[in-house]
């Protein structure tokens, strides 16, 4: 079977191109976020997709403005425990902690903390349009990539990624600790001293904040493969999509904003948009340009904070990959935090194409490396010619029971 043209790897580096090159770093809430979806409309719109639509949104700009609040007042809570030792000041520094351990854990699973509208000082903007299937419409696939890109984050991943789980879990068991002992300290202590290791635990805190201010001094960078290599994906998969569309499947190219400011953009999609859970299918792109080509079978950068694809997704998945041997893509734990998050956490199915390195981990995540140079298009390619295959895979499956022939009743509830 012949394949579309426009997933080739020619094509697709002239995409990716103009956003490294042309555009440049693409901070969340930024003009050059804003002309990175002017030219994924002006692609679109070439393409005859006439229907774009747009969705502004608030958010914060940066990821540092959800958890360095949570960090301060974790580092913050045993020294005002130890200063205002009475029950009152223990409730108030156990309320200070358990609150930003609680933060803490939330943000590295991309939830929005409870104060997020105070932070939302920046403007973004999602772009999505649907391609409707040439029958009748069984499901819909929504295929996600990311229009931002980050700063250089040490913090994430670490230089050896191999210690970033065991790190970010001993941060948040540690605020954890220290703020239940606070709790319980002021519920049912005495008056006194605290001990040692609480004062250690607002060390700990204090050196994650520091590290994580020095990343929000970083530059921001070209965010080839993170995340200009999915953009150029989508744009190849709209041009196949246009000249040959699925049976029985609608495809949405859903453009977010500020996935790097903890995914507040498909946060504002789903909370607006809401569409159906029982016939929705939710494909996301993130770094697919550099390595070996796998989707994800788990996520997450602590162990208090995994997740994963939803089990029918990875059965297609899985079956697409069989199929087309040649693309090499297999089933891969991850090391990642993604737009999946809020997939999954809304209760949609949902999975993610990716890719990694030799090392197992994602190329130049969060690193000024991750340049137009560093992209290997044949993976880039690979790539958007898998989720071509997956496409197809999902719209071959048989149809969602609600919509099976006229007479026979709906199997699910
Ligand atoms: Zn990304």
């Amino acid at each position: 079977m012949a394949e579309p043209q426009s997933l080739q790897a020619q094509p697709l580096m002239e995409h990716l191109r103009v956003f490294c090159k042309d555009i440049g770093p693409r901070p969340a809430c930024s003009p050059e976020e804003q002309r990175a979806a002017e030219y994924v409309r002006g692609v679109l719109l070439r393409l005859g997709l006439s229907d774009v639509q747009e969705q502004r949104f608030k958010s914060n700009r940066t990821y540092g403005w959800q958890v360095t609040p949570a960090l301060a007042a974790t580092t913050a809570a045993p020294l005002a425990a130890s200063a205002w030792c009475g029950r009152l000041g223990r409730l108030v520094a156990a309320a200070l902690s358990l609150g930003g351990a609680m933060v803490l854990q939330e943000a590295v699973r991309a939830r929005p903390p409870f104060f997020q509208s105070l932070i939302a000082a920046g403007e973004s903007q999602n772009l999505f349009v649907t391609i409707p299937p040439t029958g009748e419409t069984w499901r819909r696939v929504i295929l996600v990539a990311h229009l931002d890109s980050n700063k250089q984050r040490f913090m994430l991943p670490m230089d050896n990624p191999y210690w970033q789980k065991p790190m970010t879990t001993t941060g948040l068991a540690i605020a954890t600790v220290s703020g239940l002992h606070l709790l319980f300290s002021a519920l049912f202590g005495r008056r006194r001293a605290l001990p040692w290791w609480q004062y250690l635990a607002a060390l700990t805190s204090l050196g994650f904040f520091a590290f994580v201010l020095r990343d929000e001094m970083q530059p921001y960078i070209e965010g080839a493969n993170d995340n200009g290599s999915a953009l150029a994906a989508l744009l190849g998969i709209a041009e196949a999509l246009r000249a040959e569309p699925l049976a029985h499947t609608g495809v949405t190219l859903l453009f977010t904003g500020c996935e790097e400011a903890g995914c507040t953009g498909m946060d504002a999609y789903l909370k607006r948009y809401a569409p159906p859970k029982l016939d929705t299918y939710f494909i996301d792109l993130d770094m697919v340009g550099a390595g070996n080509v796998c989707y994800a079978t788990k996520h997450g950068v602590s162990l208090m904070t995994e997740y994963g694809p939803h089990p029918e997704m990875l059965a297609f998945a899985a079956r697409a990959a069989v199929k087309r041997p040649d693309l090499q893509v297999a089933g891969k734990d991850m090391l990642t935090v993604d737009e999946q998050a809020t997939i999954d956490r809304y209760g949609y199915r949902g999975l993610m194409i990716s890719s990694y390195n030799q090392e197992g981990y994602l190329s130049n995540w969060h690193r000024v490396t991750d340049t137009l140079e560093n992209i290997e298009p044949a993976t880039l390619s690979r790539a958007a010619r898998f989720t071509w295959a997956l496409l197809g895979e999902i719209d071959q499956s048989p149809p969602p029971a609600r919509v099976t022939s006229p007479g026979q009743v709906a199997a699910t509830a």
